[in-house]
């Protein structure tokens, strides 16, 4: 049996192989990838499964390509507000932060939240006074500007509309999720929301138990998606009740989840997950999700579309 394993994703939604060229998949998988590379890197050197995600998920909040980081989708007031969380299955610690501006890896942010507060939750400017202390990384505006999330903005801001960052010119929320070789499981969730989102908007990704969940007893799962649905569902936590409480396997929680609960609700998306024998799960109700998973045994596949 395979002892160690990462698993990442880089958002889901209408992502076409019709509408996609050759050269922009290439540059995803090559981003996936290297995401994937880093993080079992980790793993193989017996690294937990914490430092495997935030890292990956790093990675991936440091390619323009995704929704995360640096590549994050502009606020309706043309600004950017990020949304993180990780969690570590083996004590059920857990750290995350909403509507933070300019931090340059949010999850790094969420980790020292949960490492080095005596909380779980930082929001806005408190979150951003706490990184300063923790000596985070800023980032200036310029950093996160990408003129294609800019060209998004522009086409619906005069609108009440906000929309997923998932067509197939512009890419999704990141995460992670892994078990090291000693079975603890991690979770680690990163985004920049919605294009034109305002209010202070925030989304499932920085929610414990909506897009970020980890328990050593039944698994870790990262979700990606349209975050109203995933928070009423509370699809993180679900998909492990399901595990725990009804003896459901990895596969069939997250099968339920996402494409009969979710999907019942009109709830577009999907997640990734592993459990604590290190099966990996990565399920989708919309046309695509970027991911990728790799193990001990080294099994190494990265998939964008239906398969
Ligand atoms: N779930 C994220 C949110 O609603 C968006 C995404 O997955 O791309 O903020």
């Amino acid at each position: 049996m395979t002892d160690y394993i990462i698993a990442i994703h880089g958002g889901a939604g209408t992502i076409l192989k019709s509408l996609m060229t050759a050269e922009k998949e290439k540059l995803y998988k090559v981003a996936l990838q290297d995401a994937l590379d880093q993080g079992i890197k980790i793993l193989r050197n017996g690294g937990s499964a914490l430092d495997a995600v935030v890292h990956a998920t790093s990675v991936l909040e440091d390619c323009p390509l995704f929704n995360a980081g640096k590549g994050s989708v502009f606020t309706h007031d043309g600004g950017h507000e990020m949304d993180a969380s990780v969690m570590n299955g083996s004590d059920l610690k857990a750290g995350a932060v909403a509507g933070v501006r300019n931090i340059k890896n949010p999850v790094l942010h969420a980790k020292a939240v949960m490492n080095h507060s005596e909380h779980v939750f930082l929001f806005g400017a408190g979150a951003e006074e706490f990184a300063r202390k923790e000596r985070i990384e800023f980032e200036s505006d310029e950093y996160f500007f990408e003129k294609c999330r800019y060209d998004q903005l522009l086409e619906i801001r005069d609108s009440d509309q906000v929309r997923l960052d998932h067509s197939n010119t512009k890419f999704g929320t990141v995460g992670a999720v892994a078990r090291d070789v000693g079975g603890n499981l991690a979770a680690a969730t990163s985004t920049g929301g919605m294009t034109n989102k305002r209010y202070g908007r925030v989304g499932d990704s920085p929610i414990i138990g909506a897009g970020t969940y980890a328990n050593n007893n039944t698994c870790a799962v990262s979700c990606t998606g349209h975050g109203e649905y995933f928070i009423r569902s509370v699809v993180a936590y679900d998909v492990s009740c399901l595990m725990e409480y009804k003896g459901m396997t990895l596969q069939q929680a997250c099968d339920e989840v996402v494409m009969k609960k979710l999907k019942n609700m009109d709830g577009e998306g999907g997640l990734i997950a592993i459990d604590k024998l290190a099966n990996c799960s990565m399920v989708f109700n919309s046309e695509g999700m970027y991911r990728g998973f790799q193990d001990a045994d080294g099994r190494n596949e990265i998939m964008i579309y239906k398969s």
